[in-house]
């Protein structure tokens, strides 16, 4: 068995500007708390960074010249994970995962394994012409989709995710919505997730779903299910920015001042396990992009025997403030 021990301090070394920011798992503690699993019910599984986009946010870096992509034998490896685990959800992210050519192997093998499989899109990969069969599929197999929708203005929009993007991804949304995505009763599901597009923290969920409800139907008649807000997580482009941008210690300053000891109980690390391209295992997709493998040892899927234990350790870093900060990040 491979397995190695990952320090605390090593992860910690990412900070490129001095700042004296208490360490996340020391104000765990000085709330009474830790970070322990409960139930592991998802299985995450990143099938990589390509991505047709270059977003200004994005915590893994990804975009077109990236060469991770996760390969058929270790599609075959998840899938048998996910059989002798039994999660109750399978969360396929990335990168575009819709990109990977493996994508149909991994929903086909999945499917009979768990209640609900999820995709999380970013809507312009839909409409590259490229795609119509597997959105077949994924009306077939009633596979949710999560799709990036930051804001409802063109100008920003198109500042944190590309040139032109927002009327590629509304055009892809109305082709969703023509499919049955998104209508009550439809049993396709599409949900949204909206970030903020600078250096600040998201405004309440329940208005700004209000709000992306009203105009979204107003102006293009488009309906969704649910929108789930998150605020921007300080590891890979959007770091590179924070820093560039003069705004690192004043973001992190603002999310560890924001720290909620009530969100750490619903903390989606507590019942997730996330699995990279090459099968490695970390404890959600964050921590795989600061490289913190799961509970700080490096495993891989084919050791595993089942999902992680319940009051198994959890890694943390500075970057798990932005899950505490607010209304928390679950
Ligand atoms: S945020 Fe999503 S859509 Fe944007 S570059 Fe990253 S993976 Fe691609
Ligand atoms: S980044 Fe968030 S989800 Fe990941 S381990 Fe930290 S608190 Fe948990």
């Amino acid at each position: 068995m491979y397995s190695e021990q990952i320090s605390h301090e090593e992860v910690n070394v990412l900070s490129p500007e001095p700042i004296t920011l208490m360490p996340f798992s020391l104000a765990l503690s000085r709330h009474g708390l830790k970070l322990n699993r409960a139930k592991t019910h998802t299985l995450q599984v990143n099938v990589g960074c390509l991505c047709n986009q270059t977003c200004r946010h994005c915590h893994l870096s990804a975009g077109p010249g990236r060469k991770e992509n996760m390969e058929l034998g270790i599609i075959h490896e998840v899938v048998s994970y996910a059989r002798r685990s039994r999660f109750e959800t399978v969360d396929i992210t990335g990168g575009a995962p819709e990109m990977n050519p493996g994508i149909g192997a991994l929903i086909e093998g999945v499917f009979p394994l768990a209640a609900r499989i999820m995709l999380r899109s970013n809507l312009s990969v839909l409409n590259d012409g490229k795609r119509g069969q597997l959105l077949e599929m994924l009306k077939s197999y009633r596979v949710v989709i999560v799709a990036s929708f930051p804001s409802l203005n063109e100008f920003q929009f198109d500042s944190q995710r590309g040139d032109g993007i927002f009327q590629i991804s509304i055009a892809a949304f109305k082709k969703l919505n023509a499919m049955g995505y998104g209508h009550d009763g439809s049993g396709l599901e599409l949900n949204l997730v909206s970030n903020p597009t600078g250096a600040f923290l998201p405004p309440s969920q329940a208005e700004t779903e209000r709000r992306f409800r009203q105009i979204l139907k107003k102006k293009w008649g488009i309906v969704f299910n649910n929108l789930f807000n998150f605020a921007n997580v300080p590891l890979g482009r959007f770091r590179q920015w924070l820093v560039k941008s003069g705004n690192f210690t004043a973001y992190m300053e603002k999310l560890s001042f924001s720290f909620n000891s009530c969100a750490v109980e619903g903390l989606m690390c507590r019942s997730l396990v996330s699995v990279a391209w090459d099968g490695y295992l970390y404890d959600c997709d964050f921590n795989l992009a600061g490289g913190l493998f799961m509970g700080g040892r490096k495993i891989h899927i084919s050791e595993m025997p089942g999902p992680p234990e319940p009051d198994s350790h959890i890694a943390t870093a500075d970057h798990c403030y932005t899950c505490t900060a607010g209304a928390g990040f679950t």
